[in-house]
């Protein structure tokens, strides 16, 4: 799903070919990386429903999928995009190197798409609104929603000028080479599981269910979960502080998404390492976050004060 890393996996397409120069390339690659997880998963119902899957492979699943998740959640979203907290060097590197396992685009891909996001929320130049250009009534909510969920990888992805948006991961080496290391850890998160399956089994079939589960299948899961906070929190749900976006709070996405379907109180305090704001609110990627802070790998942790959240409540929740 890497969209422009060209050789020195630094240069994006300018402003101007948003929405229309994608390479074709990129395009294909994008589709391969939508399809085929989705097929392997329907294969993998099918085993599941014939019994031929075991605990191992469903544990494998369940650490492939914390482990990369929150790659992205953790890694490449509160820290690296939104400076949510700080870090050493080797845990900022290893949480990039996560994320890049979850087949979203390289990190400084990713980093620059979202903070475009968040610099035109739900307006023009919003890489994956629900709300721009779909047209009207149920032709237009539907169209508008397949675009943020999926659509926009074959449009919009990875379109962000890394430079403007992104110029602090431009200048870090090591961001650099993750960027250009991409296609290689994508590999790298099918292979893991499928090792994984081999030594609990010793089998080939060990090895290749691992990389059903652990590799395909679960990126099939961190996919589609991960772009629900694109599609569904800027549709569905609720609104409580005074915003300018359409970005909503969705409870049932909570605990699968780590807590990101917080995403109205994200849209409304960007830096705040945590999202679910109130105690029945669950974040599981807070709790990582503060987790580390208490073992001292992490510090300068942005919280939002209660005072600051209450100036920001809308006069008439939403
Ligand atoms: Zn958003
Ligand atoms: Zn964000």
């Amino acid at each position: 799903m890497e969209a422009n890393a060209n050789a020195n996996g630094l240069t994006a397409a300018p402003e101007a070919a948003v929405g229309s120069g994608m390479r074709a390339l990129d395009r294909w690659l994008n589709l391969g990386a939508v399809v085929l997880p989705f097929a392997a998963t329907i294969l993998a119902i099918a085993l599941f429903w014939n019994e031929l899957v075991t605990a191992a492979d469903l544990v494998i699943l369940a650490v492939m999928y914390l482990a990369t998740a929150l790659g992205i959640t953790v890694g490449y979203h509160r820290l690296l995009t939104h400076r949510s907290f700080q870090t050493y060097p080797a845990v900022r590197y290893l949480l990039a190197a996560l994320g890049e396992m979850a087949v979203q685009g390289s990190v400084i891909a990713w980093v620059a798409d979202h903070r475009k996001h968040h610099a035109h929320t739900d307006v023009e130049g919003d890489p994956h609104s629900p709300h721009v250009g779909h047209g009207s009534g149920i032709r237009g909510v539907l169209r508008g929603l397949w675009h943020a969920h999926t659509g926009w990888l074959l449009v919009s992805h990875g379109r962000a000028d890394w430079r403007r948006f992104a110029p602090d991961l431009c200048d870090d080496p090591g961001m650099r080479r993750l960027t250009g290391l991409f296609p290689w850890l994508v590999l790298a998160g099918l292979l893991i599981p499928a090792a994984a399956g081999f030594a609990v089994t010793g089998t080939a079939s060990g090895a290749a269910l691992g990389f059903l589960w652990g590799g395909l299948v679960r990126v099939f899961f961190v996919h589609h979960v991960t772009w629900s906070v694109n599609s569904v929190c800027h549709f569905f749900g609720t609104r409580r502080f005074d915003t300018d976006d359409r970005s909503t709070n969705v409870f049932w996405l909570a605990l699968p998404s780590l807590g990101e379907s917080w995403h109205h109180n994200h849209h409304a305090f960007p830096r705040s390492a945590t999202h679910g704001l109130r105690w029945y609110e669950i974040d599981p990627s807070s709790l990582v976050i503060r987790g580390l802070a208490r073992v001292g790998l992490a510090w300068n942790v942005v919280d939002i004060t209660p005072e600051r959240q209450r100036e920001r409540l809308a006069a008439a929740p939403r």
